[in-house]
């Protein structure tokens, strides 16, 4: 028995993995890595085997020697978001607009974040060519496509203030050009090109990321969800089904998948968010034609309950989007058949393309609507990095690392960009969660429209 609590369906926590295109393409965990079984210690213990869990072990064991053992839920190592987002290597991991996070944080600290997203961004490129991770990195930058008319200005102030703020390269590209290097569509009007990005095979990373930390000396314990945390004298203990691991040090990287009760300083932190992903099955050369596709780069669209699609390397489309506020495998269903129709209205051409997948999983929001990084203030041993808002693939990796280092001792937290250090304000009457989505549903439906 737990006493855990969650906001969704239980088949959303179900722990076995989940039926992705990507798990039917990557190669499996490395046997090696087994539930924790009886008594054991460590320095420090990462609960989460996502990126963020996976780099801050990978860090703490390569680059300072720290003995640390990795608890996940799930039945496989980046079972939970890491294992089956989207792919898109991209930024900024924020809901605020420029003009926000200056009112809120100044310039300089708008600056400093924005760099740190540019840094994340070539940290997870470094990562995986520094340590042969084999994921299919593919596309030289990310295109926002406007999907009305009226979105082609928004597109273009937004990359004026990026190249006029970070020095960031972007191309605005109208509709006629965009279909000579992007594609057509019935949602297409235009497109913005943000050259520092691209795109990867999400699991692919994960386990490449995984097998890196193992070899440098990291634990990683799968179907090992902790259950109790507690304090015993100078040290902490946390419980599995199996095991009981002590630690002197401990890191929450649970993102969207973090139960509450666990620790009471993070319950009502996070609400987090269904994001769903459909592929087609392989589109032929004259399928893809006739939408005039053309590009290797992920791509997002100016919605506000946004697509964000991509064409995969055996040329299946995936779009995802979000929806859902149950996580009931009849509301997925549901999703699903929404879905497919959205395919079919915005590439007519492929109206009759077949769904091959269908999968989901959660993203993480808070209220400051930007990450969370930090170290307890009533507990000097406890770290954390959550709350990408669905851009965690270059923040995640990059959070890892800092961490790492505030964990060993290296960096002090306060040297982290304003934006995103230490926790973010509790929702208000958390139980109300969903519905503040609901709400926030339904203003962007019909903005959008
Ligand atoms: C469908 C989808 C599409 C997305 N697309 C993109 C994209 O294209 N680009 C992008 O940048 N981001 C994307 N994201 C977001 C991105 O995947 C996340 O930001 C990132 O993976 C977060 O990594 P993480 O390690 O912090 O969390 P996760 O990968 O979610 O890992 C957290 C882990 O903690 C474990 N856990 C939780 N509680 C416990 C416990 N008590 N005991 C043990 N283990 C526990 C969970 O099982 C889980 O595996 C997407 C997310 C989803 C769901």
């Amino acid at each position: 028995m737990t006493n855990l609590r969650t906001l969704y369906h239980p088949a959303m926590y179900d722990p076995a993995p989940v039926p992705s295109y990507w798990e039917a393409t990557a190669p499996g965990d490395d046997p090696g890595w087994a539930p924790l079984e009886g008594d054991a210690e460590c320095d420090v213990a990462v609960i989460g085997g996502g990126y963020t869990g996976l780099s801050t072990a990978l860090h703490l064991a390569r680059d300072h020697g720290v003995d640390v053992a990795v608890l996940e839920a799930g039945d496989r190592i980046g079972w939970g978001a890491s294992g089956r987002n989207g792919g898109f290597c991209c930024m900024p991991a924020t809901k605020l607009s420029v003009a926000q996070m200056t009112k809120r944080y100044g310039p300089e600290e708008t600056r400093r974040f924005f760099a740190s997203q540019i840094e994340g961004i070539e940290f997870t490129r470094a990562l995986i060519a520094d340590n042969d991770i084999d994921c299919d990195p593919r596309g030289d930058g990310i295109f926002e496509v406007a999907h009305r008319p009226r979105a082609v200005g928004e597109l273009k102030e937004y990359g004026e203030t990026l190249g006029r703020l970070f020095g960031i390269e972007t191309t605005l590209y109208g509709a006629e050009e965009f279909r000579g290097i992007g594609h057509d569509s019935a949602e297409q009007f235009g497109a913005l090109k943000v050259s520092p990005s691209f795109a990867l095979h999400p699991l692919k990373f994960a386990r490449g990321l995984a097998r890196t930390a193992s070899a440098a000396g990291a634990r990683l314990h799968p179907g090992s969800l902790v259950t109790r945390w507690l304090r015993e004298g100078g040290r902490h203990l946390l419980t599995t089904a199996r095991g009981a691991l002590r630690a002197k040090r401990v890191v929450v990287a649970a993102n969207g998948y973090l139960r509450e009760r666990l620790h009471r300083d993070f319950d009502a932190r996070i609400l987090p968010v269904i994001s769903n992903i459909v592929t087609t099955r392989p589109l032929t050369s004259g399928e893809l034609a006739a939408q005039s596709w053309k590009t290797d780069c992920p791509l997002v669209n100016t919605r506000r309950l946004l697509f964000y699609y991509r064409m995969l390397p055996d040329n299946r489309l995936m779009l995802g989007a979000r929806g859902d506020l149950t996580g009931a495998p009849a509301d997925g269903e549901r999703m699903r058949a929404w879905m497919a129709k959205r395919v079919a209205e915005v590439f007519p051409a492929w109206r009759d393309v077949e769904i091959d997948h269908f999968w989901r999983g959660f993203v993480c929001i808070s209220r400051r609507l930007a990450p969370s990084v930090g170290r307890l203030e009533d507990d000097s041993s406890v770290f954390y990095g959550f709350g990408y808002h669905a851009n965690g693939v270059n923040t995640a990796p990059w959070t890892g690392r800092k961490i790492a280092a505030m964990a060993a001792g290296k960096e002090s937290p306060e040297a982290l960009p304003a934006v995103i250090r230490g926790l973010p304000a509790r929702f208000p009457l958390p139980a109300l969660r969903l519905k503040y989505l609901a709400a926030a549903y339904r203003w962007y439906a019909f903005k959008d429209d």
